[in-house]
């Protein structure tokens, strides 16, 4: 893996750099990543605050707050309206694994929550259920 990770929208107004290696990745079937992604799941490559820096742009965010309780900002570009990131306030951001220069980048290794999916999301079987 290359030191220094990078990624943006579908324009190339927001761009973003990772550096070090992800804390985990998943596959997040909730109902806020739904509506986030338009689609089954939010593909979750995340890493710690302090490794991840945006360079380029002024995305626009929606707060909302996670089952969990806390909050969570969800960072789209403000002009090609892609989902990027998820920024949580316990020092993690949430890349869209889609959002990768390198795809390939984004090796899940779990679900959350994949109890919620519609019945036709496509849940890789080698996932371990969380
Ligand atoms: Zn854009
Ligand atoms: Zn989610």
């Amino acid at each position: 893996m290359k030191d220094v990770q990078t990624g943006g929208c579908r324009c190339g107004a927001t761009r973003y750099e990772i550096t070090g290696s992800p804390v985990t990745q998943l596959m997040c079937f909730c109902s806020d990543c739904r509506a986030f992604t338009g689609s089954d799941a939010f593909a979750a490559y995340i890493v710690k605050q302090v490794d991840f820096s945006p360079t380029e742009g002024s995305p626009k965010f929606y707060a909302t707050v996670a089952r969990s309780g806390r909050a969570v900002k969800r960072y789209f570009c403000d002009t090609c309206g892609s989902s990027l990131w998820a920024q949580l306030e316990i020092g993690l951001v949430s890349v869209a694994g889609g959002s990768l220069d390198d795809v390939e980048l984004f090796q899940p290794v779990r679900t959350n929550l994949a109890d919620e999916a519609p019945a036709w999301a496509r849940i890789p079987d080698n996932l371990e259920a969380g």
